[in-house]
């Protein structure tokens, strides 16, 4: 286990309280639409996070002012303690942020194993990854990595193979290899089955041990798995907070969201 970043603990004594990334009077505006207004947010060093909402919400423009995709219009965003507004996207990353998108994005003609020695070594072209040996240290991180995600059987089978829900769990272990400090998953359950909803579930819980997490999500059953803490952000603002079950019978939530939800249900 050793030079194995990924166990070591997330929140140390010295990172007690410290907060991985909070928003102060985050605005952005889309042609004077505020699809984010005023949002106070903040989680801790070493937190899982859920923050749900209906349709427009703005959750994934909440991502998108964390990586520095979309720039406040007021506001700002501060990452580890430091204010993200004059960066790039690519510095923000490189400040050790990891995103994850909706669809998968792992390259489908290479294997899960040789997926995982890319996302290690993102400066080697992949050429270069496939016909030198990588390092024994980088090739024990892809075994565990492997394991970590439950694709191990699977390791040099063409990614192309891989279920929906394997594909999304490689992804996410793409995320882990490049070790960063807050890993942002946006609705990684959608269109999955129940059986690969629950494996995802479990890998997110697994990885909260050692990351910092912010999951936007969806799926109820989904969120009642993993949260611990739950954000309902509803137009563009912090609706309330709490843990499933306060969240689930707040009148408020249950109107806007939850109610929805059971109309385009029934
Ligand atoms: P969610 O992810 O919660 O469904 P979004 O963050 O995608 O919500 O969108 C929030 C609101 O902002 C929506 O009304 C959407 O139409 C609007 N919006 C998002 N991105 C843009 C954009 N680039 N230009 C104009 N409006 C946008
Ligand atoms: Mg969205």
């Amino acid at each position: 286990m050793d030079n194995f970043e990924d166990t070591k603990p997330v929140a140390t004594v010295s990172t007690i309280g410290e907060k991985i990334v909070e928003t102060e009077n985050l605005t952005v505006s889309f042609d004077g639409f505020k699809a984010l207004n005023h949002l106070d947010f903040s989680m801790d060093v070493g937190e899982l996070r859920v923050v749900i909402g209906p349709n427009g919400a703005g959750k994934t423009t909440f991502l998108d002012a964390i990586t520095g995709k979309v720039q406040p219009t007021e506001g700002q965003v501060r990452f580890k303690g430091r204010n993200t507004k004059r960066l790039a996207e690519h510095q923000i990353a490189r400040l050790g942020i990891g995103r994850k998108f909706q669809t998968p994005r792992v390259f489908l003609n290479l294997t899960p194993r040789e997926n995982l020695e890319l996302a290690c070594n993102p400066k080697k072209n992949i050429v270069g990854t496939l016909f030198r040996r990588s390092n024994s240290s980088d090739r024990r991180r892809v075994i565990s990595l492997l394991e970590t995600v439950g694709l191990t059987a699977k390791a040099d089978l063409p990614a192309a193979l891989l279920s929906h829900g394997e594909k999304q769990r490689l992804e996410i272990g793409m995320l882990v290899a490049q070790s960063p400090d807050l890993l942002l998953v946006d609705e990684p359950v959608a269109g999955l089955t129940d059986e690969e909803t629950q494996n995802v579930g479990d890998l997110l819980l697994a990885l909260a041990e050692s990351h910092s997490i912010l999951v936007i999500e969806h799926d109820m059953e989904f969120v009642r798995q993993i949260a611990r803490k739950v954000t309902v952000l509803h137009e563009g603002t912090v609706l309330c907070e709490g843990d499933f079950e306060e969240v689930q019978t707040d009148p408020r939530v249950i109107e806007v969201y939850l109610g929805k939800q059971e109309e385009t249900e029934a």
